[in-house]
């Protein structure tokens, strides 16, 4: 009954001149994206639409992993013909008669302003053929049967059904950046977020062995792994924190180890994401949700970095953070309980509002940028890439 699922792109329609990198790499990251489950497909490329051309492929189960590709608004089941009236008359009478309903509406595109019949023509001749043939019943309104029929340049195209997409732009045409992964609900949601918008991410988790047990990096893989579904390969790097941990709790005032703690991620971060070639660092930060997460506190650790810092979830409201990680299928992994290096030396009472003087007293106590050169060098790089 269908022959392709017709793709839309969306917000890229109206991205001009950058338009065909575009959808170079839409259609890149969908093959990348099929080609580990199905085998028969081919992708047809238009300027502002694209196919995939199925051959005994479940079309359902393709649709739902196109779902997970960020730069598409809408995917339909299509069904293509030749412009030719007859043709697309006796496709509109099968396709129809062979579901089931009591009532139909013909939608008509005609994208394609040189074919001779103008739509309410074509519904006319459309719509007479099937009252005379069957028991259907015309319903404007919220018909059974709501028939699309669109004319483009290379054909005409039938279909029922359209599917929403993730919507976003195509993942990689917003360039690369460096996501702070730890093993909470935040950081996976605002990973996907950037993703969705265009973004390809490297992770870097902190570590802090003996102190956060091996059952943390399983966790933080795992996450990654669920990750794959909108990334197909995926640059994790284990940076051992330990050291700096211990010199801060050694050198500092317990209330603004917190605050120290991040300024040193945010510098190891930032080192590493130069290294990598991205152009930002990003963060599952929500503002007020915690003590280091109060404007004060960001600001004083922002400080440290040049780079632009992104925080996806800044405004979000803890329940609609959770609400996505459920969606996205991160959220039963993040709720495993495990040390996170913030929990184990957990201060009693972190400081909300950090003085820029006492940062600097404490951070000259030790000298933190031979300790973020070791963990660097000592930084383990582990590649994830969805299955084949
Ligand atoms: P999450 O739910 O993502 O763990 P959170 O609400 O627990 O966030 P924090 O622990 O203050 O908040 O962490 C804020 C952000 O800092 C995290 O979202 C993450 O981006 C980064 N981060 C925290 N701990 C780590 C870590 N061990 N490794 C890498 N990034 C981290
Ligand atoms: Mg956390």
């Amino acid at each position: 009954m269908y022959d392709r699922i017709m793709v839309r792109f969306g917000e890229l329609s109206t991205k001009g001149k950058n338009k065909k990198d575009f959808i170079n790499l839409l259609r890149r990251n969908i093959q990348a994206k099929l080609i580990s489950q199905f085998f028969h497909f081919e992708i047809e490329t238009y300027y502002d639409h694209l196919y995939i051309v199925f051959f005994e492929e479940d079309p359902y189960l393709m649709i739902k992993e196109l779902q997970e590709v960020s730069g598409i608004q809408a995917l339909s089941l299509v069904t293509k013909v030749n412009k030719d009236i007859n043709i697309i008359k006796e496709t509109a009478f099968y396709l129809i008669e062979n579901k089931k309903g009591e009532t139909f509406k013909l939608i008509v595109k005609r994208a394609d302003k040189s074919f001779p019949l103008r739509s309410e023509e074509i519904i006319r001749i459309l719509a007479k053929e099937i009252l005379s043939k069957t028991n259907l019943r015309v319903n404007v309104h919220k018909p059974d049967l709501p028939l699309n029929i669109e004319i483009r340049q290379e054909g005409a195209y039938l279909f029922f059904e359209t599917f929403l997409g993730l919507g976003g732009l195509p993942l990689g045409s917003s360039g690369k950046v460096m996501m702070m992964l730890s093993g909470g609900i935040d950081s996976p949601v605002a990973s996907y977020l950037l993703m969705k918008r265009g973004v390809s991410l490297e992770f870097i988790h902190f570590a802090s062995p003996p102190y956060t047990s091996s059952g943390v990096i399983t966790k933080i893989k795992d996450l990654v792994t669920t990750l794959l579904s909108f990334q197909d390969q995926i640059v994790l790097h284990i940076v051992p924190f330990t050291k700096l941990q211990e010199a801060i709790y050694e050198h500092a005032d317990e209330s603004y180890a917190i605050t120290l703690m991040r300024r040193m991620m945010f510098r190891l971060s930032e080192k590493l994401a130069y290294k990598r070639k991205c152009l930002a660092v990003a963060s599952g930060e929500s503002l007020g949700q915690v003590s280091s997460q109060t404007l004060d506190s960001i600001k004083v650790i922002n400080e440290v970095s040049n780079f632009p810092i992104l925080r996806p979830l800044i405004t979000y409201d803890k329940n609609d953070i959770i609400n996505l990680a459920k969606r996205i299928n991160t959220y039963e992994i993040s709720i495993i309980p495990y040390e996170d290096c913030c929990t184990i030396f957990n201060p009693k009472n972190p400081k909300t509002k950090p003085r820029i003087s006492e940062i600097m007293k404490f951070e000259e106590q030790f000298n933190y940028q031979e300790l973020i050169a070791e963990a660097l060098l000592n930084t383990e790089k582990i590649i994830l890439k969805l299955e084949k």
